[in-house]
């Protein structure tokens, strides 16, 4: 006999035992969840597997027993089993990236916090939910098509031992030795009515004995706890709620309420059924790279074929989650064949259009719903816009910003802000930036509300990658107001334009002045004819990036290279009037260069942009609120 391998849990999982163990959860029906899951999944593979290798192929089953006299409850599978190696990497460390993200939400936390038991429920741990029922675990489990069993042990505190066992068949048998408070765990009826609840749907008998009266004698029955229907294949007048909320919870590993359920039924060339759920939360790990694919199973004539195929949906849909069930595909398929089959490709296109049109009916039958999904999965949207070119024009319509006119947090559509555009109104404007805050007192809108015009409002950072892929609404293009000229309609257009070829003429020393003072800072000076209230302010080329956009590049790169922008003056102005004034009574006035760079900073600060020496700025306005304040009490 080879002798026992003690080993440690690693940190993180002592942690988390210790909870399971403390754990004053009320739902401990989880546990019997989660390893029933576990064991429906060691079947899944196992069957897959044995479409290569039919001599692993069993009657496939679950069984659960009950020990009263030993108090033992045993959860055992005849699936793919695991070795030692294994036993030593799945139930040693933290895999499942729920169970991670669930451990990462508790070193935040204060352990005693009130909703830490909810978050168990919340989560699913998996396999250590084992231990908020039972003080010891027994694991005896032997790979499919290896000959070697092993047996591993552990309180749930600190270590646990791994040694070689003896076992007849391939799978997994789960020892429970319960608590004394989870008694009831060795009921019939209580096991009965949770597999029923959480596992209903499980393509594999469940099956438990117990013992009746029959005509006063004691009968063994032994039962199979669950309907085993593939839910997919029900009607949906036949699914209870419940039912699809823990099947969603099966397949997503979310734990949220489903937002919207969508039964899809392909019938012609491609023969296909799906059962689709959209989430109405991210999961914690939704944007962490091991989630960046969908939660789809594959299944093929009912048949589980793979958890991992990307290609069911494009990268931008992967929220959603759910079974898809082809009659077309071979048993057999392979993950390369996966890759680029055609039958894929179909599968994909039609339930991606399914869901895009889903949430085009959500956003007008149901806006607020629309909305939380949108909070939530808006941003994969854009990057649909960006990557699926064939969808791009439904895609469009289901993208929602707020805008200058409308109140914080209320959101509207493109074609909606399309239509309120007053009839005059030339191009879509919007501004780019990291808050509504700071675009809020932007100079860049003192134009746009004096024409009474609205402006969208893009403080993701993506918008400003995917906005060039929207191209036109109802004819209209979209414009950045703080990139380019910004093109009014002919009759104010004609009068802005006067304005600023008459300033330009007057003031075009000053203007060569400034520009020949901040040298590289900037591309040109000129006079602006967008500005009503500031000084001054500064505009990218219609192709250069933005200000916003240009933090965001600097933030992802330090080297990222700066862009020369345009610094706009207004003409009507009383500081540019002064400045002016002070130019034309004494060029070489010291005073001059120093207040080009001060218009230059404030240009910087207003749009929310730092700027390069924060100290001589400061100085240089204490140094003028010294005079003002001296000129205000008639000092010398
Ligand atoms: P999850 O099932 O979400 O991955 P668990 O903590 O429940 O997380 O299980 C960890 C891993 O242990 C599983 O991914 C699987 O590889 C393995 N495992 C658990 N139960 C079994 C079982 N009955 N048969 C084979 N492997 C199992």
């Amino acid at each position: 006999m080879a002798e026992k391998n003690n080993l440690q849990f690693k940190t993180e999982i002592q942690e988390l035992l210790h909870l399971m163990i403390h754990s004053v959860y009320s739902n401990k029906d989880i546990f019997v969840r989660e390893l029933v899951a576990n064991a429906a999944d060691a079947v899944d593979k196992a069957r897959f597997a044995s479409i290569q290798n039919p001599a692993i192929t069993r009657e496939w089953e679950i069984r659960i027993e009950a020990d009263e006299a030993n108090n033992v409850l045993t959860i055992s599978d005849n699936g793919i089993g695991m070795n030692e190696e294994e036993l030593i990497t799945n139930i040693g460390t933290i895999a499942k990236s729920g169970t991670k993200a669930f451990v990462e939400s508790l070193k935040n936390k204060d352990e005693k916090s009130a909703d830490t038991p909810e978050l168990i429920g919340q989560f699913g741990v998996g396999f250590y939910s084992a231990f908020m029922a039972a003080d010891k675990v027994e694991i005896l489990t032997k790979k499919a098509g290896e000959s070697q069993a092993w047996k591993w042990v552990s309180d749930g505190k600190e270590a646990f031992s791994i040694e070689e066992a003896e076992k007849e068949d391939q799978g997994s048998r789960i020892i429970l030795h319960l608590k004394e408070d989870a008694k009831e765990y060795l009921d019939y009826w209580k096991i009965s009515s949770i597999i029923k609840k959480y596992s209903d749907y499980i393509a594999y008998p469940v099956k438990m004995t117990h013992t009746i009266k029959k005509d006063d004698k004691d009968v063994v029955e032994d039962s199979t706890l669950n309907s085993m229907k593939a839910i997919w294949l029900r009607s949906e007048s036949e699914v209870t709620e419940e039912e699809y909320k823990a099947f969603y919870g099966h397949i997503s590993g979310n734990f949220d309420e489903p937002l919207k359920r969508i039964s899809y039924s392909a019938e012609g060339i491609s023969e296909f059924k799906a059962l689709l759920f959209l989430p109405s939360r991210a999961p914690f790990d939704f944007n962490m790279a091991e989630r960046r694919t969908n939660k789809l199973h594959l299944y093929v004539k009912r048949v589980f074929i793979t958890d991992n195929c990307p290609g069911l949906l494009p990268d931008y849909l992967r929220f959603a989650a759910g079974v898809v069930d082809s009659s077309d595909l071979p048993l057999n398929i392979s993950r390369e064949m996966l890759q680029d089959d055609p039958q894929i490709h179909r599968i994909s296109s039609n339930l991606t259009k399914r869901i895009l049109s889903e949430l085009a009916k959500l956003m007008k039958d149901d806006r607020e719903k629309y909305e939380t999904f949108y909070k939530e999965f808006g941003r994969q949207l854009k990057e649909g816009l960006h990557t699926d070119f064939s969808n791009r024009d439904k895609i469009k319509d289901l993208l929602l910003f707020e805008t200058m006119n409308n109140a914080d947090g209320k959101l509207v559509s493109l074609k909606e802000y399309r239509d309120s555009m007053p009839a005059l109104q030339q191009e879509l404007y919007y501004l780019t930036g990291d808050s509504r805050n700071t675009l809020e007192k932007s100079p860049h809108l003192e134009i746009m509300r004096k024409q009474g015009y609205d402006v969208l409002f893009m403080t993701d950072p993506i918008d400003e990658f995917v906005l060039p892929s929207v191209g036109e609404i109802d004819g209209k293009k979209l414009k950045c107001v703080n990139k380019g000229d910004v093109k009014f309609d002919e009759s104010i257009q004609k009068e802005l334009e006067e304005k600023t070829k008459k300033a330009g003429e007057e003031k075009k020393e000053l203007v060569d002045f400034i520009k020949t003072s901040l040298g590289s800072k900037v591309k040109e000076v000129r006079f602006s004819s967008r500005l009503t209230e500031s000084a001054c302010c500064l505009v990218s080329d219609e192709y250069d990036p933005s200000a916003y956009m240009q933090r965001v590049l600097r933030a992802m790169d330090k080297n990222a290279p700066d862009v020369q922008r345009i610094l706009e003056l207004n003409a009507d102005h009383p500081l540019v009037t002064a400045l002016q004034a002070l130019y034309t009574k004494d060029a070489k006035n010291p005073k001059l260069a120093e207040f080009a760079e001060m218009l230059f900073d404030q240009a910087l600060l207003a749009e929310g942009s730092p700027i390069s020496d924060p100290m001589l700025f400061t100085r240089r306005v204490a140094s003028l609120m010294t005079l003002g304040a001296e000129k205000e009490t008639g000092a010398e």
